[in-house]
């Protein structure tokens, strides 16, 4: 039954909903993704836009998507120069999107198109942003879930931001929430993390992920490791301070066992002894002080990398739908010619 059966009907309102969609090499993915998609909007009572980022595909995905935007008025593709990668993908879409909610969607169809209308419900309802939880993760290994359960927790338990488990990239922001996000300059976009550092009045909506319908993922063992360490040092400096604490208890450790040697030595008389003891104190310490200094280089090259104030990506070019493009320039005009004669 709709839950909303008892309460009126929401009037269509004359408010925006951009689709922002990231997409690198997903062109057999493509016609089912807008297949899908304009089902949604249709039924939908709400004006809408898609802006797609083409994120240096190189598999003639930007030219399907123009083949579409010659026919949909309300679809826009932003190319980047290159692959940027997938949260500056996202980025692009974001500044780019002129929506009063936004939903960020992977092409490759994991994140349903159906539930846009209850994200847009819970909207409605007041909310800044609508979170999905993956309920279930079809077409995903044991380990990818395990491993990616593992780093959620590892990773709030190192930062103050609480980062919400099992929720991806796919959510509705409101405008506010929106330009929040857009006001964090820095060049480290680790998403998940900024989404969740602007936090605003949210609702969680479970969800089933779907398996990829076609393609493979983008993402290999290393990229995710990377990913996650990103996660872990954008959000907090903590494993700096676990490097401390780590070095603190072994200097503490070695104290004692250079005490109990000397006084060993003493009372039994037993000359030195224990090479491998020693082998074994040296790597170890050797070890911790390698992990400090790599710990120590993330954030210096974190440092590093946003100094240059590089920008987060490159836009080759935007295209939109030549038809809409003029019926904006008379909507312009209009408006012009109408406050003269005011
Ligand atoms: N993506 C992107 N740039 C990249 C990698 C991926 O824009 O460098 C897009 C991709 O086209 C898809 C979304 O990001 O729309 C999610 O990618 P993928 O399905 O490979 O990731 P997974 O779902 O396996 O986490
Ligand atoms: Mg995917």
């Amino acid at each position: 039954m709709n839950k909303h059966a008892e309460f009126p009907v929401v009037p269509p309102d004359g408010r925006l909903l951009s689709l922002v969609v990231p997409v690198f090499n997903e062109r057999p993915m493509l016609p089912l993704f807008f297949e899908r998609v304009f089902a949604v909007l249709a039924a939908l009572d709400l004006r809408w836009e898609i802006v797609l980022v083409d994120d240096g595909s190189d598999d003639g995905s930007a030219q399907y998507i123009r083949s579409v935007i010659d026919r949909s008025p309300g679809v826009r593709l932003v190319k980047l120069s290159r692959n940027f990668g997938k949260e500056a993908a996202m980025t692009a879409g974001l500044e780019h999107a002129k929506g009063d909610a936004v939903i960020v969607l992977d092409a490759d169809l994991q994140d349903p198109p159906e539930q846009i209308p209850a994200m847009v419900d819970c909207w409605r309802s007041g909310v800044d942003v609508v979170l999905m939880q993956r309920r279930s993760r079809a077409g995903e290994t044991a380990f990818k879930r395990w491993s990616a359960h593992l780093f959620y927790r590892l990773l709030n338990l190192t930062s103050r931001t609480n980062i919400p488990v099992d929720t991806g990239d796919f959510r509705l922001m409101s405008r506010k929430a929106m330009d929040a996000l857009l006001a964090l300059k820095e060049r480290n976009r680790y998403m998940k993390g900024l989404f969740a550092w602007v936090g605003m009045p949210t609702q969680v909506i479970q969800y089933d992920r779907e398996p990829r319908a076609a393609g493979e993922t983008k993402w290999d063992y290393p990229g995710l490791v990377g990913l996650a360490l990103e996660g872990l040092t954008s959000f907090s400096v903590s494993p700096l301070r676990w490097a401390t604490v780590i070095g603190l208890i072994a200097a503490s450790l070695g104290a004692v066992f250079g005490a109990w040697i000397v006084v060993k030595a003493l009372m039994l008389g037993d000359a030195t002894s224990g090479y491998p003891s020693l082998v074994a104190v040296i790597s170890f310490l050797g070890g911790i002080q390698l992990i400090s200094v790599g710990i120590v280089g993330e954030y210096v090259g974190k440092t590093y990398m946003e100094s240059k104030q590089r920008p987060v990506y490159l836009t080759e070019e935007v295209i939109e739908n030549q038809e809409s493009v003029r019926q904006q320039a008379r909507h312009q005009t209009a408006g012009a010619r109408h406050v003269k004669a005011v």
